[in-house]
């Protein structure tokens, strides 16, 4: 016997149709154990650099009713943000997500409006969580589980005419919610254009990462100084690196629009070394306050530029 709630699915896509969301799924909590092992190994073989956030909450990620007590469901969200880039050679190249508003922000607020519909549409008291990047899941494997996209070789979950330039966000419920979920082929097949493209190396083989070679971990999660070679080797990217999405041709083929609650910040696009070299705290804050380039501050993001500098020097 089903109650109300169970038969919602439908309402609650259209729902998140209107609010802009590029795909929604919905799955029961089911044990990861693959994930979970994938998780594990990378934190013993130390390829999460830094990142020490992710050797904690390994409990919660294989049990995510910890999070919720009474949890029943989980709603997988995607937001697709891949909007055109007019990047010119010789200055230092932003990635995508980081030349709009911080998606921890907006996703959180699109998610917040999703869960006041369905509180309506339920019409009852529920328990829910709202996550974007702040619990513990295991989001792409949950992705996977509603249906809504399949992680290809870069690692990065691909969403039918979406591609990866996708922000995941969940809604874990204490109400069942049951949906047809689409079987989603394998859609790297014999490509590896992404595993080719990767100039360091941290695409070690499909499906696998080290994070600490990774461009985008330099540049956004490494705290320190660089040594010499991780200066070398983030080349033209002063924030993130979109190498290993930009040749993936699902993203050239994606032809969801991005949601307009995104702000694109042209002004961020094609900023000169010295521009960043040259900028106080209060000039930071006025361009950067409310992007993702934010939230790692002025000191880190002078670091990453002087290296740039020295790279497009060294290109001349
Ligand atoms: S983001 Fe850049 S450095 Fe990181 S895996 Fe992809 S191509 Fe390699
Ligand atoms: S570039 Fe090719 S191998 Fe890599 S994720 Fe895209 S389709 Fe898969």
């Amino acid at each position: 016997m089903t109650d109300h709630a169970t038969n919602l699915a439908p309402q609650i896509r259209k729902v998140a149709a209107q609010l802009g969301f590029a795909a929604i799924g919905f799955s029961a909590p089911v044990p990861q154990p693959l994930a979970i092992q994938r998780a594990t190994a990378m934190i013993e073989e130390h390829r999460n650099g830094e990142m020490h956030y992710l050797e904690t909450g390994m409990e919660e990620r294989a049990n995510p009713s910890l999070l919720l007590p009474g949890l029943r469901t989980i709603i997988s969200t995607a937001m697709c943000y891949n909007f055109p880039v007019d990047r010119q050679a010789g200055f230092p190249k932003i990635s995508k997500y980081a030349l709009i508003d911080d998606y921890h922000t907006v996703v959180k607020s699109q998610l917040e409006k999703l869960l006041a519909e369905i509180k309506i549409l339920v019409g009852e008291p529920l328990r829910a969580l709202i996550a974007v990047d702040s619990s513990p899941l295991l989001e792409k494997n949950l992705a996977e589980e509603a249906g809504i996209g399949k992680t290809g070789k870069n690692t990065l979950l691909k969403v039918p005419s979406a591609g990866s330039y996708v922000f995941l966000g969940e809604i874990l419920l204490d109400r069942e919610i049951v949906s047809t979920k689409l079987t989603l082929p394998n859609y790297c097949g014999s490509c590896g254009d992404c595993l080719a493209r990767c100039p360091t190396g941290a695409l070690m083989e499909s499906g696998k990462i080290d994070a600490s070679k990774c461009i985008s971990y330099l540049t956004t999660e490494l705290k320190r100084e660089f040594t010499a070679e991780e200066a070398a080797m983030i080349g033209d990217w002063m924030f993130g690196c979109d190498l290993c999405q930009e040749v993936c041709p699902y993203n050239q083929q994606a032809s969801i629009p991005v949601n307009d609650a995104f702000n694109v910040r042209d002004e961020l696009l094609n900023m000169s070394t010295e521009r960043v070299l040259h900028l106080t705290k209060s000039g930071f804050r006025e361009l950067f306050y409310g992007t993702p380039i934010f939230r790692i501050g002025l000191r880190r993001l002078k670091r990453n530029s002087r290296a740039v500098a020295k790279n497009l020097e060294r290109e001349i």
